[in-house]
């Protein structure tokens, strides 16, 4: 694919690398990356890709920014708060290169589109926070024989590596085969996360999709790179490839794309229900028939809370069951109806059976209950 002569002055830095190049350049130009979020990961991959002139970067997501996206999410900016974030991303990386094309997919990325999402992209980049999304991305990778360049944070620390076990090497299963049990790790809504963490994470991201689109150096097949931010340090671990791995081991067992919910234990369970805002408003002028539960973290139910709810934060939901009532329905909210959710599926295996979950939950509370 050919450089027009504005194209071949904004690459210039590139042009000087042997690594790159004239033909490197174009090779860039030809090819394409999928990036799965446009978060806190998300973010600096797809501002860089953008910048470095790769042709085509498309983007699943189907959030809207929210102000307490801004301390990381660097593509978004204060005018798109209430907005999709993908039109945000896509106006961003448009004002930093128009020579690229940028492919919005507003839509989370599930087994069911996955498949037809990914096939016709180079790489994938795995963005995602959450560990159904994070498998699913492992194995469309994997049968689409694509590389998955994996990345996730915790707080102050964070772990990068390149997944491609048609090139060599293990892939995510291989690492993790069994998924924490739902609740036991927390979110970074839960546990918090440094703003720049992202960015140094999903920039060692970017990186490594651009060598592999240019054929230049060496991906981290095999290869963990753990970066502790407190004490600044970067450590490689080795992978193995795991000959069980029911993946890309010997004796394969999934084959096809399987149910994520179900296989991390985030699937709600069967007897929650749901209902909403409105509806829970009306219980509660009546007299509510049950416990009203906030699963959000302290800092959160602080700030603002619904009058009457008991205050469980997620990773506490398990100890805390032996003193819940089983007997009447146990009404669980969080900040959009996810954390409730996991609790739900929690209490739900921990033998309770009445559990109502509140849709969109303090979020859609605020707007339309109280109109804020
Ligand atoms: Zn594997």
């Amino acid at each position: 694919m050919s450089l027009s002569a504005e194209e071949k002055n904004r690459y210039a830095r590139h042009f000087t690398l042997p690594e790159v190049g004239s033909e490197g350049q174009e090779k860039l130009k030809a090819s394409s990356v999928l990036c799965i979020g446009a978060g806190g990961l998300g973010s600096p991959v797809a501002l860089y890709l953008a910048a470095a002139g790769v042709g085509q970067i498309g983007i699943v997501d189907d959030d809207k920014v929210e102000a307490s996206n801004l301390q990381r999410q660097i593509i978004h900016g204060e005018s798109w708060i209430g907005k999709s974030k993908l039109e945000s991303a896509k106006a961003r990386l448009l004002e930093i290169n128009p020579h690229i094309e940028v492919v919005t997919i507003p839509a989370k990325f599930t087994a069911e589109n996955a498949m037809v999402i990914a096939k016709d992209y180079d790489v994938i980049i795995d963005g995602t926070d959450n560990f159904p999304t994070r498998y699913l991305s492992n194995d469309v990778s994997f049968l689409l024989k694509k590389p998955n360049i994996y990345g996730s944070i915790f707080r102050f620390e964070g772990q990068m590596s390149v997944f491609a076990p048609h090139l060599g090497g293990p892939c995510y299963r291989c690492m993790l085969p069994e998924p924490p049990d739902p609740g036991t790790v927390p979110s970074c809504a839960e546990a918090g996360v440094l703003g720049v963490l992202p960015g140094i994470i999903g920039s060692l991201q970017a990186m490594e999709a651009i060598k592999l689109l240019l054929g230049a150096g060496k991906p981290p097949l095999g290869k963990l790179t753990h970066y502790d931010a407190l004490n600044t340090e970067f450590r490689t671990f080795n992978l193995k490839k795991d000959p069980q791995c029911p993946l890309c081991g010997d004796n394969p067992t999934v084959t096809v794309l399987i149910d994520y919910e179900d296989f991390c234990g985030t699937k709600p369970p069967e007897s929650m229900t749901e209902i909403s805002v409105t509806e829970l408003k009306k219980k509660l002028d009546n007299g509510l028939d049950g416990l009203l539960i906030d699963v959000r973290m302290p800092a959160e139910h602080a700030e603002c809370s619904i009058s009457g709810s008991k205050l469980i934060p997620l990773p506490t939901v398990a100890d805390a069951a032996s003193d819940l009532p089983k007997d009447q329905p146990l009404y669980i909210h969080c900040k959009a109806g996810m954390r409730s959710a996991k609790a739900c599926a929690i209490l739900a295996g921990l033998g309770f059976s009445q559990l109502v979950n509140i849709e969109g939950g303090m979020d859609a509370w605020l707007e339309e209950i109280e109109g804020s």
